[in-house]
């Protein structure tokens, strides 16, 4: 199965600057993601999230009210078209040194193991570096979103400005191979 895997904050939604989306308020979608996430699913694509939220492992969100928020995003996307298949998150802090939070590819490990995908054949889309990272432990191709430049001299990843530039980079790729 093709898959592509999206990091959440930053991607999907807008970050939210030193801190982290701690209710459906705070969530606030980045101007194409949804259209891009229908697009990319319209296509076949199975797509899946796999965010770090250190704030449940810091005591700042309950797992349940990560969960909430995961699951009005995915009712808000299936509103407009747009399917998510599954959220897979890290609620660990940095300090656990767990195999799931990025740069580590335990989540993708995970997905891959539940839903039976090829991830060598698989996407991730990310806006850090780590997440970068994640996905070169996994063999998968990393797409970034990031206009930092000083990420530019990494040539482990394609970049691209925004989600739906990424997904119509993954609609181009694929239908040439
Ligand atoms: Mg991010």
């Amino acid at each position: 199965m093709p898959s592509i895997f999206l990091d959440r904050d930053g991607v999907i939604n807008k970050k939210i600057d030193g801190g982290y989306v701690t209710t459906w308020k705070e969530f606030e979608w980045l101007p194409g993601s949804i259209d891009a996430i229908k697009l990319l699913s319209d296509q076949g694509w199975g797509i899946y999230v796999a965010t770090n939220q250190a704030c449940v492992g810091k005591g700042i969100l309950k797992q349940d009210d990560l969960e909430y928020i995961h699951t009005l995003m995915i009712r808000e996307l299936a509103k407009n078209g747009a399917k998510i298949k599954k959220v897979y998150f890290c609620p660990h802090t940095i300090e656990t040194r767990c195999r799931c939070r990025k740069p580590n590819p335990g989540m993708l490990f995970t997905a891959a193991e539940e839903n039976g995908l090829s991830l060598s054949n698989s996407y991730f889309i990310g806006d850090s570096i780590t997440d970068m990272q994640a996905a070169n432990a996994a063999g998968m191709y990393g797409i970034l979103i990031n206009d930092a430049e000083q990420m530019l001299n990494r040539k482990c990843y394609h970049k691209a400005r925004n989600l739906m530039e990424a997904a119509n980079y993954i609609l181009k790729r694929a239908g040439s191979c």
